[in-house]
């Protein structure tokens, strides 16, 4: 794991912000516009993160019915990642581990009483934590968040808070109340009508990269689907072989194809490196209603494969080597690192990041360095993974029934054992001893902090 120190104070003099302009960090000006200068030939980065879409819901990835035309087409002009994995198996954890390369546990984004934030929570992502938006806009680059957000609703905890110029999308899951639609900060619709937002964050998001064609610029694109309740629209409803769960996610593969071609038609495609994943495995008590996670054991809330290894897909003709498939160990942690790589900046180092530039992978110029990968439910250290093992502490369904603790653990060879069937740990006391070993390594760098899921909503704030 990377650990670097590198104080907030130096990581943004770094960048080109003095003393002064620390105060007004996302305020500044005549700073900033040197900056934009600087980042003429950066790339320009999009993320696009689908809710609840298991490992098996893309063509592209082994399903048998829904049609992906648009992702599998991205695929086989980039990269497919086999075994990249988010950070935690639920929404807020995991967003929160995307945008700031460290695990929840260290950012307070975990609980282990309530697993996400809810309306009426009163915490959020910290000030503290630096994001990917905050650090790629002091390299100059335009910032916009599309979508769900789930890292707090209250002002000081939006988007437009954490590095983000612009924000169009609903603060939270889409099956909780009042569900408001939001521009900024403020709310525009209420409740917002959910057949239209895939639409309409789709236009929101082309507009953007429209704008920002001549100065690179960072898209967050956390789409609201397909988390139930599904809502397809009119054009969508009723055209899938795989029913509603289907016609959701061909609108998604629809939304996608969009943007990329935004980008072909403004000659941005060889400038602009585009991620495709998902938040956490299927919900898989939905049922009909929930995806699939094919041959992977579970789904969401659970860290068994199904809820963690999410399907990836990473492009940029001409650097990303078409075609290509990748099963270099990865994760949304990692993005953070890889960003700022390509974007030209430093790793902040006042703190310890849990992701691992991945970007020599992504040009197919070398395997992965990620070896290990800690799996967490709320702050209890459920399972870890080194090299092609991954041993089990503690197992849980993803929903109902409650823990099973494990004396000795169970280990799988997940690159012959996907499926997490066939526990060997008899045959292994080496790979045990080395990976707890590991864990006591580890958890000597985690000092939990107050959870952010724990706070209620003060009376009177909303
Ligand atoms: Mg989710």
């Amino acid at each position: 794991m990377a650990s670097r120190y590198y104080s907030r104070r130096d990581f943004l003099r770094s960048v080109g912000l003095g003393a002064g302009a620390l105060a007004v960090l996302g305020r500044f000006s005549g700073l900033q516009a040197q900056a934009v200068q600087a980042a003429a030939n950066k790339p320009n980065i999009i993320i696009i993160f689908a809710d609840d879409l298991g490992y098996c819901d893309l063509g592209c990835f082994g399903h048998p019915t829904i049609r992906t035309p648009n992702l599998d087409r991205m695929a086989a002009e980039g990269m497919k990642l086999t075994q990249f994995y988010v950070a935690a198996s639920v929404c807020t954890p995991s967003r929160a581990a995307l945008l700031t390369g460290r695990l929840p546990i260290r950012s307070g984004m975990c609980s282990d009483s309530r697993r996400v934030l809810f309306p009426n929570s009163g915490g959020g992502l910290q000030d503290s934590e630096i994001t990917i938006a905050e650090a790629l806009k002091a390299k100059g680059y335009a910032t916009c968040c599309v979508g769900k957000w789930h890292l707090g609703h209250l002002p000081q905890f939006l988007p437009t808070r954490h590095g983000f110029d612009e924000y169009f999308g609903i603060p939270y899951s889409n099956d909780m109340k009042p569900t408001p639609l939001m521009e900024n900060e403020t709310v525009i619709e209420e409740p917002a009508d959910q057949t239209t937002l895939t639409k309409r964050y789709t236009d929101r998001a082309v507009r953007f990269i429209e704008r920002n064609k001549n100065n690179p610029f960072f898209l967050y694109f956390p789409h609201t689907f397909p988390h139930v309740p599904l809502f397809a629209s009119q054009k969508y409803k009723g055209t899938s072989l795989r029913g509603l769960f289907g016609d959701v996610v061909e609108e998604l593969d629809w939304s996608v194809g969009e943007v990329m071609s935004a980008l072909r038609k403004h000659g941005l495609g060889e400038k602009t490196f585009v991620f495709f994943t998902s938040d956490n495995g299927p919900w898989l008590i939905q049922h009909l209603r929930g995806g699939s996670a094919g041959l992977l054991r579970e789904g969401k809330g659970s860290t068994w494969e199904g809820g963690m290894r999410e399907p990836c897909i990473a492009w940029r003709p001409g650097v990303v080597p078409a075609g290509t498939i990748n099963p270099g160990l990865s994760s949304t942690l990692d993005l953070l690192p890889t960003c700022l790589s390509l974007a030209g900046g430093e790793l902040p180092r006042d703190r310890i990041l849990d992701g691992i530039d991945m970007s020599s992978m992504l040009r197919g110029k070398g395997e992965s360095q990620r070896e290990m990968m800690f799996f967490y439910r709320g702050t209890r250290l459920m399972a870890v993974r080194k090299g092609p093992w991954k041993m089990h502490l503690i197992t849980q369904p993803g929903y109902g029934d409650g823990p099973t603790k494990h004396d000795p653990p169970l280990l799988f060879h997940l690159e012959h054992d996907p499926s997490e069937q066939y526990d060997v740990t008899k045959d292994h006391p080496n790979v045990i001893a080395d990976i707890m070993a590991e864990i006591e390594k580890h958890r000597a760098t985690v000092k939990p902090v107050p959870s952010q899921l724990d706070i209620p909503l003060r009376a009177g704030a909303k």
